[in-house]
């Protein structure tokens, strides 16, 4: 079984040998550390009564330490040093795997998805930030102190956007849905009267501005949307360039939330990407592809790394 724990929801998933998922139990994410491990518990408890379960696997949008026994820290979950896989193990009397979700969900894809075969690959989910995943020779690359890749928080754009990490110019400002937005409120305020879907739409608040609603105007044909769109085809497409300079992939695999427009965007992110990476002509270039196992990706990673290391 594999459990996807994000800031706002617990995702359990009965997976099979296949990379299937058979069967999903869900619960809103709590605040505190001893209600989130109640709500995982309650999670897996529901699934088990109705599947023979074998081991569980945690994915966890955090640091994870490179034991994979305790997360570090994670922005959106109660857990600081907590050693998860211990506590949780004992509570269910399975053995439980730790894993970084974007690291899940990279071995997901490789194994049953995008970057099946592959020998360097690389994930980037696109959602409210950027998370990353890598895969180096078909294993998932953790760093020396499990934190890597960590690709949201590179800065692209020295002084610009503030980020809550406290840097400025991260990549995830210039390139997520809250990056869409954010481009959308200032595309506006430069271009009065140019968006009529947009405008109608935020009716004088610009909080109401989503990623989500400008990533459906600009299917619809909105210049304003589209204007937006392409910004974060170009922010994509330099920072696929930066981070394929370093790791030089075989592929990119594209996840997230945001994916789910890749049609609106990523034509135009891979032609600025073949513009601005190092040597552009002279080298074969990694194939950027969407994701295939969507949101299922790092239950089903997680899941098939508990059952790999029984
Ligand atoms: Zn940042």
């Amino acid at each position: 079984m594999g459990v996807d724990i994000g800031g706002t929801s617990v995702r359990a998933g009965v997976v099979d040998r296949y990379g299937t998922v058979l069967d999903t139990a869900r619960a809103p994410t709590p605040t505190g550390e001893a209600a989130l491990e109640e709500a995982i518990a309650t999670a897996v408890g529901t699934l088990a009564a109705r599947h023979r379960v074998s081991a569980v696997g945690l994915a966890v949008a955090g640091f994870v330490a490179t034991d994979r026994r305790s997360v570090m820290f994670a922005p959106h979950l109660a857990w600081r040093e907590t050693p998860v896989a211990d506590r949780i193990s004992e509570r269910l009397g399975l053995p439980v795997v730790l894993e970084h979700d974007a690291n899940a969900a990279v071995f997901a894809e490789h194994r049953f998805g995008a970057a099946r075969g592959a020998g360097v690959a690389l994930l980037v989910a696109i959602g409210t930030g950027i998370g990353g995943g890598l895969l180096l020779d078909g294993k998932v690359f953790r760093g020396a102190y499990g934190v890597a890749p960590e690709l949201g928080h590179l800065s692209l754009v020295p002084g610009g956007r503030p980020c809550p990490c406290g840097k400025n110019g991260c990549w995830e400002r210039y390139c997520s849905g809250t990056a869409l937005a954010t481009t959308a409120v200032e595309l506006l305020a430069r271009h009065p009267g140019r968006s009529t879907v947009l405008d109608r739409e935020v009716a004088g608040d610009k909080r109401a501005v989503t990623g989500r609603k400008v990533a459906a105007a600009a299917k619809d044909g909105d210049p304003l949307a589209q204007l937006a769109m392409g910004e974060l085809a170009t922010w994509l497409g330099e920072g696929l360039a930066l981070a394929a300079d370093i790791y030089d992939p075989e592929i990119v695999v594209i996840a997230g939330g945001v994916s789910e427009s890749a049609t609106l965007f990523l034509d135009d992110a891979r032609e600025h990407y073949k513009k601005r990476i190092t040597g552009a002509g002279y080298r074969p270039l990694a194939r950027i592809r969407t994701a295939q196992l969507g949101d299922d990706a790092a239950l089903v990673g997680a899941a098939t790394l508990a059952a790999d290391q029984r």
